[in-house]
């Protein structure tokens, strides 16, 4: 052990002896109430000269032993100290997540013992308390990682992924554990979420997480715009800067008392990212067109979005554009069969599209799955894909009465 390491680990039990280890909190909030829904207990090293040591100037050199443990431990004390101090005040609690480092799984063989009797003796019922434990545990130390989870999750504590997505991630060892929240590392958004295949991963990484029914965090936001893409991405909770840094105790209990209940609300339009826009468009389209049907008159294929109440249900909804054509006139009033197969074959589709026509339409009567004639307005409007020369087609069919 070299003689500054010793040097830190004298001063760090002083540090501790004297009280000047201490906690900060960052909330967290719900990103769509913009509630104070939880928060994040970070260390802080604070001098009797009121200067702030941020944990990266410590917390690394400790982390190299077995040194980082008390530390650990005494913060959980504080926190559990912190609560009671909330309940007894009657302010609102939220649940406080604690980090605990990889070194008690190589240390420790009484974690979730350790939990329960610092927790009990300060009476700070469980489910506040969440233990975070990071990415790089559970790849190092998958062997262990399994059942410390179950009994830590077991005593009723909550259990959180903490940096995920910052080292060699890989999805497959979040399936194998039970824990309860991913929290997604700062680093997967520090593109500003504009950058194409950014977005791609960070959607993926959601998606699996929600399916999971793992509750997700994004660390370090910084931003609207990081915030407008995050909600399209259903992310449950937000912490980062842009909402509060992480704040001493007597601030944090302020925001508790002030930001737990009413929240003010934000405009969505103003902060959603165009997928959203997108998708809002889509819904107003539905409303007034419950059929939507891709065709691609040049391969002869078609796919359809149809909304929930379209009448009928019968079609399939992707396959050859003939014959989705054949199919719809099987339900059409017998007059109007004719009309509907010439109007729409590829050939008269064809040169409507040559002759620069936008558009072809007709209104014809067609039975629902309950027996009943309709007046439907079909509407095939022409469009390109600029990287390709097919022709393609959108129908909107709308259900006039
Ligand atoms: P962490 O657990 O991932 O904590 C989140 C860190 O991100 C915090 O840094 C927080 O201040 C910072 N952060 C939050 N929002 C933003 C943002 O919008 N932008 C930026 N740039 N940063 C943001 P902090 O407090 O300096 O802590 C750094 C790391 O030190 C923590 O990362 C954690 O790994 C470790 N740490 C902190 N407290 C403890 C502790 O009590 N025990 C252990 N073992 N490690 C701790
Ligand atoms: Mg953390
Ligand atoms: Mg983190």
């Amino acid at each position: 052990m070299g003689n500054e390491k010793t040097e830190l680990l004298t001063e760090i039990k002083e540090a501790m002896e004297n009280h000047e280890l201490g906690a900060y909190y960052q909330p967290q909030f719900d990103a769509i109430t913009n509630r104070l829904v939880s928060a994040e207990a970070l260390v802080r090293w604070i001098k009797p000269d009121g200067t702030v040591i941020l944990p990266v100037n410590f917390i690394p050199e400790l982390e190299k032993d077995d040194s980082i443990l008390a530390v650990d431990w005494y913060m959980l004390e504080e926190v559990c100290m912190f609560l009671k101090k909330q309940e007894k005040e009657d302010i609102c609690q939220v649940p406080i997540a604690v980090n605990f480092s990889r070194m008690h799984m190589v240390y420790e063989d009484n974690f979730t013992e350790k939990l329960c009797s610092i927790a009990d003796k300060y009476d700070v019922l469980h489910k506040w308390i969440e233990v975070e434990i990071t990415e790089s545990a559970f790849v190092e130390q998958s062997d262990k990682i399994e059942k410390l989870v179950r009994s830590v999750r077991e005593a009723g504590f909550r259990l959180a992924i903490d940096d995920f997505g910052s080292g060699v991630s890989s999805l497959s060892f979040v399936k194998d554990v039970e824990v309860d929240t991913l929290k997604i590392d700062k680093s997967l958004i520090s593109r500003n979420c504009e950058d194409e295949k950014e977005r791609i991963v960070l959607e993926s990484i959601f998606n699996f997480a929600h399916r999971l029914k793992l509750t997700t965090v994004a660390e370090g936001v910084e931003t609207r715009e990081q915030l407008g893409f995050l909600r399209t991405c259903s992310c449950k909770k937000i912490q980062g800067f842009l909402f509060a840094r992480p704040l001493p105790p007597n601030k944090f209990l302020d925001a508790c008392r002030t930001q737990t209940e009413a929240a003010e609300t934000e405009d969505i339009l103003l902060t959603q990212a165009p997928s959203s826009a997108t998708q809002l468009l889509l819904d107003a389209v539905f409303i007034k067109y419950p059929l939507v049907i891709f065709s691609n008159l040049t391969r002869n294929s078609f796919y359809m979005m149809a909304y929930e109440n379209f009448s009928s249900t019968s079609c399939p909804s992707t396959g050859i554009f003939e014959e989705l054509i054949a199919h719809g006139a099987s339900t059409m009033h017998p007059e109007d069969r004719e009309r509907f197969l010439e109007t729409f074959s590829i050939a008269n589709q064809m040169e409507a599209y040559k002759s620069g026509d936008k558009f072809v339409r007709l209104v014809t009567r067609q039975m629902g799955d309950d027996g009943i004639y309709r007046r439907v307005e079909t509407t095939n409007y022409f469009v390109k894909n600029p990287s390709a020369d097919d022709v393609l087609v959108i129908s909107l069919c709308d259900n006039l009465d």
